[in-house]
């Protein structure tokens, strides 16, 4: 060990050096053999390999994200970032850093052995999954049609805030379109929304993890099209406030004008610049080899994750602001019940249950990894 410790830096080998399931496509120097120990995978972060790149995409996008989701509790006359009504938000906190550090320290630490090298990326699809159960949840308290909504006497928001609104005096919120749309929806976000966020959570990690041992071939567009499926059951919230205004969506919109929506649409549309990187392998895929260490597919699919990630925060940042300017509305009296406030266990309770069960579906698949690579080293020794 002390020697691996010791021993100068290992040379880049090219494609045809290395097995070939370390192996991307068009990507055909700059890899790192299977074997590097922890001290040498952290020093191959500065170092320019064709991991270096994926490595700080995410890792450093977690000091940005951390900034912007920080700063809203610097605003002046905020409650304590404790307080219950913050729960779905610092679920999603959970979400996305956990997502960004597993991404980064996967890429930073595949090259330990081939099994490390598969846990790596088990690990890395449950945190993508388990980051969009933080997203429901958040959507769910925040953007849910009838979130904020209080009925006489029932108060969701536990707290006032006490800074005065700059600029021009906010209206009163309109119910003009929204009580009678209500109850449509209301069965389905009540009581299937963040269960369905979850199942789906689940089905995504299995095959993500299933295309590292099988449909290899078509790795890049199971594991691109897995992931809408979260995406499009995670933001029917927002699709039903878009299509639907809400009396939530008159507080945002009259905080800020087309927030949502617009916050929204950048999210998607940088959730599908990645997905068009991530299937089409742009732009090595024209040149191969030219963009081994710098500029390949992966590290633009890691920029344009973060960057929908961080339009995904505005938005939710802009409706929690929204609410707390109106945090006291009431319902007519045909309405349905008021939306129940965030508790533990609705959401640090789903979260945790949610990681089990992820860390129980990647402690199988390890198990297969590790029982192949046995079974593949015994074929070895017996030739
Ligand atoms: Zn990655």
């Amino acid at each position: 060990m002390l020697l691996r410790c010791s021993r100068p830096s290992q040379p880049l080998l090219r494609h045809t050096d290395v097995p070939q399931r370390v192996t991307e496509s068009f990507i055909l120097s700059g890899y790192r053999f299977p074997n590097y120990s922890l001290r040498e995978c952290l020093a191959s972060a500065f170092r320019p390999t064709n991991e270096t790149g994926n490595f700080w995409t995410h890792f450093l996008a977690v000091f940005v994200f951390a900034f912007h989701f920080l700063e809203l509790f610097g605003w002046e006359g905020w409650p304590s970032f404790s307080d219950p009504f913050f729960y779905p938000f610092w679920n999603y906190f959970i979400g996305v850093f956990l997502l960004l550090m597993a991404s980064s320290m996967a890429h930073l630490l595949n090259s330990m052995s081939l099994l490390i090298r598969e846990i790596c990326f088990f690990v890395d699809y449950g945190t993508i999954s388990a980051y969009t159960v933080g997203s429901s949840l958040a959507y769910f308290y925040y953007i849910h049609p009838r979130a904020g909504i209080t009925a006489l006497g029932h108060h969701n928001v536990t707290w006032e805030v006490k800074t005065v609104h700059e600029g021009p005096p906010l209206p009163p919120p309109s119910f003009s379109s929204s009580p009678s749309a209500l109850p449509e929806f209301h069965m389905f976000f009540e009581s299937f929304y963040i269960p369905s966020a979850c199942v789906v959570a689940l089905i995504c990690t299995l095959a993500c993890c299933n295309t590292r041992q099988r449909w290899r071939r078509h790795r890049y567009i199971i594991r691109t099209l897995v992931f809408l499926l979260p995406f499009i059951v995670a933001s029917t919230p927002v699709f039903y406030r878009l299509l639907r205004p809400s009396v939530t969506s008159a507080q945002s919109s009259s905080f800020s004008p087309g927030s949502l929506g617009l916050f929204f649409s950048r999210h998607c549309f940088w959730l599908l610049v990645s997905a068009l990187f991530n299937i089409s392998k742009f732009p090595e895929r024209l040149s191969p080899g030219k963009f081994d260490i710098w500029g390949h597919s992966h590290q633009w699919f890691h920029c344009c994750t973060f960057l929908s990630i961080l339009d995904e925060l505005h938005m939710i940042k802009a409706e929690i602001r929204a609410l707390a300017l109106h945090p006291a509305l009431t319902l007519p009296a045909l309405a349905p019940p008021p939306l129940a406030g965030p508790t533990l266990y609705s959401t640090y309770g789903v979260m945790f249950t949610l990681q089990g069960c992820i860390g129980a579906i990647i402690s199988w698949f390890s198990w297969g990894a590790c029982r192949n690579q046995g079974t593949k080293a015994e074929h070895l020794k017996s030739q």
